[in-house]
C-alpha cells in the first residue's frame, strides 16, 4: 500500500475484479475506435473527394487523443478511495450552445444531481448521481468510495430498504442480492452498508 492510500478504505477483492474488467473492456473498445476513426475518415476522403487523407488522418488522431483523454480521466475518477460524510445537496442545470445558422442558441442538456461530501482527511468530493437516488441521499450520511468503482457506498440507517448501486448509480432494494438495472451481482461481495 503507497502512502497517498494511508487512511483510505481498502479495496474489497470483488471491486479489482471489477475494475479489471472494466479497464480490459474499456480498453478493447478504444482500441478498437482508434482503428476504425482514423480508417473511416480517411477513406471517407478518399470516396467522397471532400477533404484530403491527409486531413482526415488529422481530425481521426485528434479524435482518438479526446477518447483516450475522457477514458483516462473515468479511470482517475474510478480510483479515487475516500471515506466522508454528505455535507450537502444540490442540483444544477447544464446547458450547452448549438449553433443554427449565424445564431447562437442556448439548450438545456441536463440536471445535474449533486452531493457534496467532505472526507475524513478533509477534502472535498463532488457526487454526481442519478435522479431516482438523489432523494436518498441526507446531510450528514456516511459514504465510502473504494477504488475501482463509479459510485460510493452509502451506508444505510437502520431499518431502510433503499441502497445505491456502486456500479450504475440506481437505487434498488437493499435486499437483493442483484441490481435490477445494471444486472451486477452483490451475492459475494460481503457489503456492510449498515451505518454504526
Ligand atoms: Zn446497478
Amino acid at each position: 500500500m503507497k502512502d497517498k492510500d494511508a487512511g483510505n478504505p481498502p479495496t474489497p477483492d470483488w471491486a479489482l475484479k471489477y475494475r479489471k474488467d472494466y479497464h480490459a473492456y474499456s480498453k478493447g473498445w478504444f482500441i478498437a475506435l482508434i482503428l476504425l476513426i482514423p480508417a473511416g475518415l480517411v477513406v471517407g476522403a478518399l470516396v467522397s473527394g471532400k477533404y484530403t487523407w491527409k486531413e482526415g488522418l488529422g481530425s481521426g488522431i485528434f479524435f482518438a487523443v479526446i477518447l483516450l483523454l475522457l477514458m483516462l480521466n473515468m479511470f482517475r475518477n474510478m480510483d479515487k478511495s475516500w471515506k466522508g460524510r454528505v455535507v450537502a445537496k444540490s442540483t444544477k442545470d447544464i446547458y450547452g450552445t448549438r449553433t443554427a445558422g449565424r445564431r447562437k442558441k442556448r439548450v438545456f442538456l441536463k440536471t445535474a444531481y449533486r452531493v457534496e461530501v467532505r472526507t475524513d482527511a478533509g477534502r472535498k468530493e463532488v457526487v454526481e448521481v442519478h435522479k431516482g437516488a438523489f432523494p436518498l441521499f441526507q446531510e450528514g450520511d456516511e459514504l465510502i468510495k473504494y477504488k475501482g468503482l463509479p459510485f460510493p457506498d452509502r451506508m444505510l440507517h437502520p431499518g431502510e430498504t433503499m441502497r445505491m448501486c456502486l456500479v450504475c448509480g440506481h437505487p434498488f432494494d437493499a435486499g437483493a442480492s442483484e441490481c435490477p438495472s445494471c444486472r451486477f451481482k452483490y451475492g459475494d461481495t460481503s457489503l456492510n452498508s449498515v451505518s454504526t
